[in-house]
């Protein structure tokens, strides 16, 4: 096929949907592997080291590869069929070596220090400075400038890591996989939710096909297995406490016996981050992580950690006091241990604010919800959202493109694809960019996000109706695509969401969810789909009331793993044992202790296996960084005009610059100081 008739190629404006097929990747993929070498190749051998020569032509590729793989994986999570899936596969390792043949080319890596270390460089934008900076430092931590033996003993601890996270994963995986449990006693299901029985009991049918469905629902017999979504429920509804105390037992215990005992991995994993932090030149690996993030160290980490701790403890202290008190009201006998935790907070919770997801969505149907978001983000920042139907090719019928303005110009678009589509889409929210904001030979291209949700679609003639979840969730991925939309940065690689440290990019977003608490907001965005009413105040105020039930718990919960994922990479001495230690550090912040028996480590995945190592940190610092941004609103008054005043400032600075400044210069622009973990403390009613 030649490149001009392929869709996936020569095509930087809006991707061309209904037309991109998966025939079209294999041999898209062939030009670009070629287009890459032969543009590598001209830039390595420039002799002229300057941004024009050097740094814009692989801006644009990295453009053009863009346009290629962005439809391709996009569609892959939007519209996905097998063949798409399986070509979406094979293609991936080949984008891999792509992206490591460019980042890891040794000539533009001297030549990017010789742009830094020249003259030139102090006259240029901080977007230059920021893009040119970020690539050195990641060849750095990718290893580019260590040699000889250093050299390999650095690649082989990466490939032996990898290959470690991998097993540990699977450990987890497995031992989730090998546990079952068949409960044949009605009463010990007694009043737990239909949807979790329907679930088990087609669980039980599934494990026993030779039974011939013999489980329902009503009568069981019932399976429970390990995965969150069941544990968390049975923990949340099973009556029946022994029950409860033995699949409590055995999800603190996952990958933690016999042949996927995860404890040596573990261990195996610390050293091998220390040396590899070590080889780069830093003396833990903390120190590594934290160079990357806002975050400037660890001693920083910690101060906040313990601040955060100090503050919700006696709040911590009441809430389980007054947990402890309605049990034993309820008839608990004895002590109170971890497994009647979630279920008696579940029930007390009921008790507390009685409503449901049913009471509430009436007054949320789809089209005033986002009615009142657009009017919100008019009033913040002064731009306009328009539906502009059939301006651009979309991938399904539910999607729809909007164009963004401020003062008559278009600033930005987006696509928004709201409704769940569980054959074809995959689940959960995102924002992805499509087309990000920067020049291309010349022309400087506008951006354009893709908001996806997977909200309740209309059903039986019905509107579709949000529950007070989906809400935020719209309004935090409109929070991404504020930032990736209204940004004034001309270089693509830091513009946006580009280049922003992680653990700062869900400032915007975050920062928008406060607003489904602010009263005017949100009932203004209310109208009952039949009625037209707005939701009633005193919903509203039990609403508001849910979001701080058991905070400091909550928070407690969250500073324990961020702490213990700090120790552990702060240079622990390996010859402690890590289970005690994370008893006591458990002892000293949770107010209800641990069993000495706990295993969790041995199943945390985020710091073992995932990308949060000395990084768990950061869904706090995110909440700090949100609630304070917050804050600046209500400390100018809730009014239009302050409103829109610190709105600007706002978009000036955290939705504007991007990832061309450090978002630590790009806070104090707007806040005027650095964050503060108060005003989170007091959005959680923990002070
Ligand atoms: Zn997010």
């Amino acid at each position: 096929m030649s490149s001009t008739k392929n869709p996936l190629l020569n095509n930087l404006d809006h991707p061309h949907f209904g037309k991109i097929t998966p025939e079209h990747v294999q041999p898209a993929m062939d030009e670009i592997e070629v287009l890459v070498d032969e543009t590598l190749a001209k830039v390595e051998a420039n002799q002229e080291k300057s941004w024009e020569k050097i740094v814009q032509p692989l801006e644009e590729l990295d453009r053009i590869i863009g346009a290629f793989w962005g439809p391709v994986a996009h569609l892959t999570s939007v519209l996905t069929s097998d063949e798409l899936r399986n070509v979406f596969e094979s293609t991936q390792p080949r984008m891999v070596k792509l992206g490591l043949k460019i980042s890891q080319s040794e000539k533009v890596f001297a030549a990017l220090k010789e742009i830094r270390d020249s003259a030139a460089f102090a006259g240029f934008s901080s977007g230059r400075k920021r893009l040119i900076e970020k690539q050195i430092q990641s060849a750095k931590l990718s290893g580019i400038e260590l040699t000889g033996e250093e050299r390999s003993r650095f690649n082989q601890v990466s490939q032996e890591l990898s290959e470690i996270a991998t097993k540990f994963s699977n450990n987890v995986l497995d031992s989730i996989k090998s546990f079952s449990r068949t409960i044949s006693e009605p009463t010990s299901v007694e009043g737990m939710p239909q949807d979790f029985l329907k679930q088990a009991s087609l669980k039980w049918n599934n494990k026993n096909p030779e039974e011939k469905n013999k489980s329902t629902p009503e009568k069981g017999p019932w399976l429970i297995s390990l995965d969150s979504p069941t544990f968390i429920a049975f923990m949340k509804y099973c009556p029946d406490r022994k029950l409860r105390e033995a699949i409590y037992k055995e999800h603190i215990t996952i990958a933690s016996k016999g042949a996927l005992n995860n404890h040596p991995n573990i261990l195996k994993i610390l050293e091998l981050r220390q040396v590899k932090a070590n080889i780069l030149g830093f003396k833990t690996y903390a120190e590594l992580s934290l160079s990357t993030k806002m975050v400037k160290s660890t001693a920083q980490v910690k101060e906040l950690l313990e601040k955060l701790t100090a503050a919700s403890k006696k709040y911590a202290q009441r809430e389980q006091e007054e947990l402890e008190k309605y049990a034993a009201d309820l008839g608990l006998e004895g002590e109170f241990h971890p497994w009647d935790l979630a279920f008696y907070s579940e029930k007390f919770r009921e008790s507390k604010f009685a409503f449901n997801d049913d009471d509430v969505k009436p007054y949320f149907p789809f089209e005033a919800v986002l009615k009142g978001l657009f009017s919100l983000v008019n009033k913040l920042f002064g731009i306009t959202v328009e539906e502009k139907p059939g301006k651009h090719p979309i991938w399904h019928e539910d999607v729809r493109f909007y164009d963004v303005f401020s003062d008559g110009k278009r600033l930005a678009s987006f696509y928004l694809d709201p409704f769940s589509r569980p054959e074809n889409k995959r689940g959960g929210a995102w924002m992805n960019t499509c087309i990000d904001r920067g020049y291309h030979k010349g022309t400087l291209l506008k951006p354009t996000a893709y908001l996806i949700c997977n909200s309740t679609p209309p059903m039986d003639g019905q509107p579709s109706l949000l529950t007070f979840r989906e809400v935020e969730t719209l309004f935090h991925e409109f929070g991404h695509g504020l930032q990736h939309m209204l940004t004034n940065v001309n270089e693509s690689g830091v513009s946006g969401i580009n280049g922003v440290e992680w653990d700062a990019v869900e400032l915007p977003s975050q920062f928008m969810e406060n607003w489904c608490y602010h009263s005017e907001t949100l009932i203004n965005m209310t109208s009952h789909f039949e009625t037209g009413e707005k939701i009633p105040e005193t919903l509203f105020k039990k609403l508001k009331k849910a979001k701080t039930y058991r905070a400091a718990y909550q928070m407690l919960r969250q500073l324990h793993f961020a702490t213990i994922d700090l120790d552990l990479h702060d240079n622990f001495d390996l010859t402690k044992d890590i289970f005690k230690y994370n008893q006591n550090l458990a002892t000293q912040i949770l107010v209800n202790s641990i069993l000495p028996e706990d295993r969790f480590l041995c199943s945390f995945q985020h710091i073992f296996a995932g990308g949060y190592a000395a990084g768990y940190y950061s869904y706090k610092w995110a909440e700090v960084l949100s609630a304070d941004a917050f804050s600046a609103f209500e400390e100018a008054g809730l009014d239009n005009v302050s409103m829109r005043k610190v709105g600007k400032l706002f978009q000036e600075t955290v939705l504007s610059l991007g990832g061309s400044q450090h978002p630590e210069e790009v806070f104090k622009k707007f806040r005027g100081r650095d964050p503060e973990p108060e005003h989170l403390l007091r959005h959680s009613g923990l002070i």
